[in-house]
Protein backbone atom coordinates (compact mmCIF):
# COMPACT_ATOMS: atom_id res chain seq x y z
CA UNK A 1 0.00 0.00 0.00
CA UNK A 2 2.53 2.48 0.95
CA UNK A 3 4.66 1.29 -2.66
CA UNK A 4 1.48 2.31 -4.20
CA UNK A 5 1.18 5.67 -2.49
CA UNK A 6 5.02 6.94 -3.10
CA UNK A 7 4.71 5.81 -7.10
CA UNK A 8 1.37 7.46 -7.37
CA UNK A 9 3.31 10.80 -6.14
CA UNK A 10 6.04 10.47 -8.07
CA UNK A 11 3.68 9.92 -10.98
CA UNK A 12 1.70 13.62 -10.25
CA UNK A 13 5.26 15.05 -9.73
CA UNK A 14 6.51 14.06 -12.85
CA UNK A 15 3.77 15.53 -14.87
CA UNK A 16 3.63 18.48 -12.83
CA UNK A 17 7.03 19.46 -14.24
CA UNK A 18 6.44 19.07 -18.03
CA UNK A 19 5.58 16.96 -20.90
CA UNK A 20 3.03 13.87 -19.00
CA UNK A 21 5.55 11.06 -18.22
CA UNK A 22 3.53 7.74 -18.79
CA UNK A 23 0.99 8.83 -20.87
CA UNK A 24 1.63 7.54 -24.61
CA UNK A 25 2.19 10.64 -26.70
CA UNK A 26 0.91 8.96 -30.06
CA UNK A 27 -2.91 9.04 -27.98
CA UNK A 28 -3.01 12.81 -27.60
CA UNK A 29 -3.92 15.02 -30.05
CA UNK A 30 -0.81 16.36 -32.86
CA UNK A 31 -1.29 19.83 -31.33
CA UNK A 32 -0.39 18.93 -28.00
CA UNK A 33 2.08 16.87 -29.05
CA UNK A 34 3.95 20.28 -30.70
CA UNK A 35 2.94 22.43 -27.87
CA UNK A 36 5.13 19.64 -25.73
CA UNK A 37 8.02 19.84 -28.07
CA UNK A 38 7.34 23.84 -28.44
CA UNK A 39 7.08 23.19 -32.27
CA UNK A 40 6.51 26.96 -33.98
CA UNK A 41 4.99 25.50 -36.80
CA UNK A 42 1.77 23.94 -35.60
CA UNK A 43 -1.29 25.65 -33.86
CA UNK A 44 -1.23 25.89 -30.45
CA UNK A 45 -4.07 26.33 -27.73
CA UNK A 46 -5.88 29.39 -27.46
CA UNK A 47 -4.75 31.18 -23.88
CA UNK A 48 -8.30 31.92 -23.15
CA UNK A 49 -12.18 31.05 -23.84
CA UNK A 50 -13.77 32.13 -26.70
CA UNK A 51 -15.72 34.75 -24.83
CA UNK A 52 -12.87 35.52 -22.85
CA UNK A 53 -11.89 39.05 -24.60
CA UNK A 54 -15.58 39.64 -24.61
CA UNK A 55 -17.25 43.12 -25.06
CA UNK A 56 -14.36 43.64 -26.78
CA UNK A 57 -13.93 40.84 -29.39
CA UNK A 58 -17.33 38.80 -29.33
CA UNK A 59 -17.21 35.00 -28.58
CA UNK A 60 -18.42 34.25 -32.62
CA UNK A 61 -15.55 36.31 -34.08
CA UNK A 62 -13.01 34.84 -31.82
CA UNK A 63 -13.98 31.49 -32.61
CA UNK A 64 -14.19 31.21 -36.37
CA UNK A 65 -11.13 33.28 -36.46
CA UNK A 66 -9.06 30.25 -34.03
CA UNK A 67 -10.97 27.38 -35.53
CA UNK A 68 -11.13 28.39 -38.86
CA UNK A 69 -9.10 31.37 -40.87
CA UNK A 70 -6.26 30.28 -38.42
CA UNK A 71 -6.24 26.88 -38.38
CA UNK A 72 -6.42 27.19 -42.41
CA UNK A 73 -3.18 28.86 -41.90
CA UNK A 74 -1.27 26.20 -39.93
CA UNK A 75 -2.97 24.03 -42.30
CA UNK A 76 -1.82 25.59 -45.23
CA UNK A 77 1.57 26.13 -43.85
CA UNK A 78 2.05 21.98 -43.17
CA UNK A 79 1.29 21.34 -46.67
CA UNK A 80 3.65 23.95 -47.82
CA UNK A 81 6.31 22.70 -45.71
CA UNK A 82 6.06 19.27 -47.06
CA UNK A 83 6.11 20.41 -50.52
CA UNK A 84 8.91 22.79 -49.90
CA UNK A 85 11.11 20.06 -48.21
CA UNK A 86 11.12 22.59 -44.90
CA UNK A 87 11.47 19.90 -42.24
CA UNK A 88 9.22 21.78 -39.17
CA UNK A 89 10.89 18.89 -36.04
CA UNK A 90 14.17 21.25 -37.03
CA UNK A 91 13.30 23.92 -38.76
CA UNK A 92 12.95 27.27 -37.02
CA UNK A 93 9.63 29.31 -38.63
CA UNK A 94 10.95 32.54 -37.84
CA UNK A 95 14.20 31.92 -40.21
CA UNK A 96 12.02 30.17 -43.09
CA UNK A 97 10.43 34.01 -42.54
CA UNK A 98 13.26 35.82 -42.51
CA UNK A 99 14.13 34.36 -45.52
CA UNK A 100 10.96 34.60 -47.18
CA UNK A 101 11.53 35.37 -50.67
CA UNK A 102 13.55 31.88 -51.22
CA UNK A 103 9.70 30.37 -50.74
CA UNK A 104 6.23 30.16 -52.61
CA UNK A 105 3.52 32.68 -52.47
CA UNK A 106 2.37 29.48 -50.27
CA UNK A 107 4.63 29.74 -47.59
CA UNK A 108 4.22 33.23 -47.38
CA UNK A 109 0.71 33.55 -46.62
CA UNK A 110 0.36 30.88 -44.66
CA UNK A 111 3.66 31.00 -42.73
CA UNK A 112 3.53 34.67 -41.95
CA UNK A 113 -0.44 33.94 -41.66
CA UNK A 114 0.64 31.34 -38.59
CA UNK A 115 2.76 33.16 -37.24
CA UNK A 116 1.11 36.56 -36.83
CA UNK A 117 -1.81 34.69 -35.42
CA UNK A 118 -0.01 33.05 -32.81
CA UNK A 119 1.48 36.11 -31.65
CA UNK A 120 -1.86 37.62 -31.84
CA UNK A 121 -3.44 35.83 -29.48
CA UNK A 122 -0.80 36.30 -26.86
CA UNK A 123 -0.92 39.95 -27.66
CA UNK A 124 -4.54 40.06 -25.72
CA UNK A 125 -5.46 38.80 -22.50
CA UNK A 126 -8.85 39.00 -20.94
CA UNK A 127 -9.01 41.65 -17.92
CA UNK A 128 -9.41 45.85 -17.32
CA UNK A 129 -6.90 47.67 -19.80
CA UNK A 130 -3.41 48.45 -18.50
CA UNK A 131 -0.21 50.28 -19.71
CA UNK A 132 3.28 49.30 -20.22
CA UNK A 133 5.80 49.46 -17.34
CA UNK A 134 9.39 49.57 -17.26
CA UNK A 135 11.85 49.59 -19.96
CA UNK A 136 8.86 49.25 -22.57
CA UNK A 137 7.22 52.24 -21.12
CA UNK A 138 10.36 54.52 -21.56
CA UNK A 139 11.02 53.51 -24.63
CA UNK A 140 7.90 53.98 -25.60
CA UNK A 141 7.59 57.56 -24.40
CA UNK A 142 11.21 58.37 -26.02
CA UNK A 143 10.16 56.76 -29.28
CA UNK A 144 7.05 58.52 -29.45
CA UNK A 145 6.64 61.29 -27.13
CA UNK A 146 4.30 59.83 -25.05
CA UNK A 147 2.33 56.59 -24.69
CA UNK A 148 -0.89 58.36 -25.97
CA UNK A 149 1.00 59.83 -28.80
CA UNK A 150 2.28 56.26 -29.61
CA UNK A 151 -1.63 54.69 -29.58
CA UNK A 152 -2.47 57.58 -31.72
CA UNK A 153 0.47 56.41 -33.93
CA UNK A 154 -0.21 52.89 -33.85
CA UNK A 155 -3.92 53.18 -34.43
CA UNK A 156 -3.60 55.11 -37.56
CA UNK A 157 -1.46 52.86 -38.98
CA UNK A 158 -3.95 49.82 -38.64
CA UNK A 159 -6.95 52.47 -39.61
CA UNK A 160 -4.80 53.35 -42.59
CA UNK A 161 -3.93 50.01 -44.19
CA UNK A 162 -6.04 49.90 -47.29
CA UNK A 163 -7.35 46.14 -47.39
CA UNK A 164 -6.05 43.02 -45.02
CA UNK A 165 -3.11 43.25 -42.89
CA UNK A 166 -1.40 44.17 -39.68
CA UNK A 167 -0.45 47.44 -37.79
CA UNK A 168 3.02 46.52 -35.93
CA UNK A 169 5.02 47.76 -32.73
CA UNK A 170 8.43 46.69 -34.06
CA UNK A 171 12.03 47.04 -32.51
CA UNK A 172 14.26 47.26 -35.39
CA UNK A 173 17.74 46.06 -35.72
CA UNK A 174 19.01 49.79 -34.67
CA UNK A 175 17.10 48.31 -31.38
CA UNK A 176 14.45 51.24 -31.82
CA UNK A 177 10.81 51.22 -32.07
CA UNK A 178 8.57 51.98 -34.74
CA UNK A 179 5.32 51.35 -35.62
CA UNK A 180 4.35 50.16 -39.37
CA UNK A 181 1.95 47.94 -41.13
CA UNK A 182 1.97 45.46 -43.53
CA UNK A 183 -0.39 44.29 -46.05
CA UNK A 184 -1.94 40.28 -46.13
CA UNK A 185 -0.14 38.25 -44.01
CA UNK A 186 3.51 39.64 -44.58
CA UNK A 187 5.81 40.63 -41.06
CA UNK A 188 8.15 42.75 -40.13
CA UNK A 189 10.82 39.71 -39.73
CA UNK A 190 10.27 38.72 -43.75
CA UNK A 191 12.87 39.77 -45.77
CA UNK A 192 10.52 41.34 -48.30
CA UNK A 193 8.79 43.64 -45.68
CA UNK A 194 9.04 47.45 -45.81
CA UNK A 195 9.36 47.47 -42.24
CA UNK A 196 11.90 44.96 -40.54
CA UNK A 197 12.24 44.07 -37.14
CA UNK A 198 11.14 41.81 -34.18
CA UNK A 199 7.18 42.11 -33.99
CA UNK A 200 6.41 43.13 -30.18
CA UNK A 201 2.80 43.82 -30.84
CA UNK A 202 0.58 43.34 -33.84
CA UNK A 203 -3.12 44.42 -34.38
CA UNK A 204 -4.85 42.31 -37.15
CA UNK A 205 -6.82 44.68 -39.02
CA UNK A 206 -8.23 41.94 -41.69
CA UNK A 207 -12.62 42.38 -41.63
CA UNK A 208 -12.63 38.72 -40.72
CA UNK A 209 -11.25 39.96 -36.46
CA UNK A 210 -13.77 42.49 -36.58
CA UNK A 211 -16.68 42.77 -39.00
CA UNK A 212 -19.10 40.59 -37.28
CA UNK A 213 -19.41 43.10 -34.41
CA UNK A 214 -17.82 46.49 -35.70
CA UNK A 215 -18.92 45.83 -39.57
CA UNK A 216 -17.15 48.88 -41.52
CA UNK A 217 -15.75 50.36 -38.18
CA UNK A 218 -12.86 49.37 -38.26
CA UNK A 219 -11.38 52.55 -36.09
CA UNK A 220 -13.91 51.46 -33.37
CA UNK A 221 -12.34 47.95 -32.92
CA UNK A 222 -8.79 49.44 -32.91
CA UNK A 223 -10.10 51.81 -29.68
CA UNK A 224 -11.54 48.73 -28.13
CA UNK A 225 -8.67 46.70 -28.81
CA UNK A 226 -6.74 48.94 -26.56
CA UNK A 227 -8.28 47.44 -22.90
CA UNK A 228 -7.74 44.03 -24.35
CA UNK A 229 -3.51 44.77 -24.85
CA UNK A 230 -1.29 42.26 -22.84
CA UNK A 231 1.49 44.28 -22.07
CA UNK A 232 3.17 41.79 -19.53
CA UNK A 233 3.80 40.10 -22.70
CA UNK A 234 4.77 42.63 -24.99
CA UNK A 235 6.99 44.21 -22.52
CA UNK A 236 8.34 40.30 -21.71
CA UNK A 237 9.47 40.08 -25.67
CA UNK A 238 10.92 43.56 -25.79
CA UNK A 239 13.20 42.57 -23.06
CA UNK A 240 14.05 39.51 -24.33
CA UNK A 241 14.80 40.50 -27.91
MN1 LIG B 1 -6.88 37.04 -38.71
Amino acid sequence: MSNHNSGRRTFIKTTGSGIAAGIALTTLPSWVIAAAAGNSFTQQPLPYDYKALEPVIDAMTMEIHYSKHAAAYAKNLADACLAEKVDTNSAKLEEVLRNISKYSAKMRNNGGGHYNHELFWQCMKPGSATKPEGKLASAIDQGFGSFDAFKTQFTDAGKNRFGSGWAWLVLNADRKLVIGSTANQDNPLMDISEIKGTPLLGLDVWEHAYYLKYQNKRPDYINNWWNVVNWEFVQKRFESA
